[in-house]
């Protein structure tokens, strides 16, 4: 187990129990998340290390990771994800300004982002820690896609563009990624990361049952302030934040479901439709926000 001493953004010592939450997904374990008195950033404490957190996420449910397409829920993820490609590739050319560049995608999963953005003749890589998503990239559209152990050899300054689509909030080497991610784009580059939102209106209903604290494969859970405190002071700069507004219905039925409630579909899409119309006032309190921020200044 891990366990924080200090802050991982800010390294203050004064940490605060926020909740204790359920794995509903896989062990049924309990984990507490913290939150730093002083920049309010929130984390999972005492968190299995890579060494073993490779267990928490083996099931044919993970499908993030294993595209299988049974149970409602699971077609209905299916339906948003292809809208939410064409969303996505959207936003990377006109956050770029180019119909075409270099682009790197971390934790590519099993491959259908870059796959559109290499139909819209874009040039792609990816990096991808789960075999099985590298083998399914490679089988189903052809794309070579690196395990992280060997993102050091691409090339510095190399790519106009890096997404990482709800991933950061995995990854252990929290600060290594960013460095990399700096070191990685060219200079004036763009970063696009979009991560769940722990101010958002649907974590406040939820609390422990919310499906995106999904401990403990989420080590991190950010906010817009905690996001900006934490990618500004090292080399970057947030030009703008935009929404998953689809999101917010898949999380309300898994949370539900989290709930026990046997309702957890129509109730799910109830209470998501309210989220998303007060999220129509107020963006930041979006249940996933993109983070779309420019490679700038500074020394890391
Ligand atoms: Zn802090």
């Amino acid at each position: 187990m891990i366990h924080h001493k200090s802050c991982p953004v800010c390294y203050s010592y004064d940490l605060r129990l926020r909740l204790l939450c359920a794995d509903h997904f896989k062990s049924r374990e309990t984990f507490p998340v913290f939150t730093c008195a002083i920049c309010g950033f929130s984390f999972t404490q005492d968190h299995p290390g890579d060494d073993v957190i490779g267990s928490y996420y083996e099931s044919d449910e993970y499908i993030s990771h294993t595209d299988t397409s049974r149970g409602l829920v699971n077609k209905i993820y299916k339906t948003v994800r292809s809208m939410m490609l064409r969303k996505k590739r959207n936003m990377v050319e006109k956050m770029t300004g180019l119909e075409t560049g270099n682009i790197l995608d971390i934790g590519s999963g099993t491959g259908h982002f870059l796959s559109i953005m290499r139909n819209s003749r874009w040039s792609v890589k990816g990096i991808e820690i789960n075999e099985k998503a590298r083998a399914a990239s490679s089988e189903k559209f052809g794309l070579e896609i690196i395990p992280p152990e060997a993102k050091s050899t691409l090339e510095k300054a190399s790519f106009d563009c890096i997404t990482l689509w709800h991933v950061l909030e995995h990854f252990s080497d929290l600060h290594n990624y960013i460095a990399e991610i700096h070191r990685l784009l060219k200079p004036g580059g763009i970063c696009i990361i979009a991560v769940p939102n722990i101010d958002s209106y649907d974590a406040r209903h939820f609390g422990q049952y919310w499906a995106a604290f999904d401990v403990p494969r989420h080590l991190w859970h950010f906010n817009p302030d905690t996001f900006g405190f934490l990618f500004e002071s090292r080399g970057f700069k947030v030009t703008d934040i935009k929404t998953l507004p689809l999101d917010v219905f898949y999380i309300s039925i898994l949370s539900e479901r989290y709930k026990g409630n046997k309702m957890a579909f129509l109730t799910g899409i109830v209470k998501g439709s309210y989220f998303a119309f007060l999220t129509l006032f107020n963006k930041r309190k979006c249940s996933s926000l993109i983070y779309i921020m420019k490679k700038w200044g500074g020394c890391l």
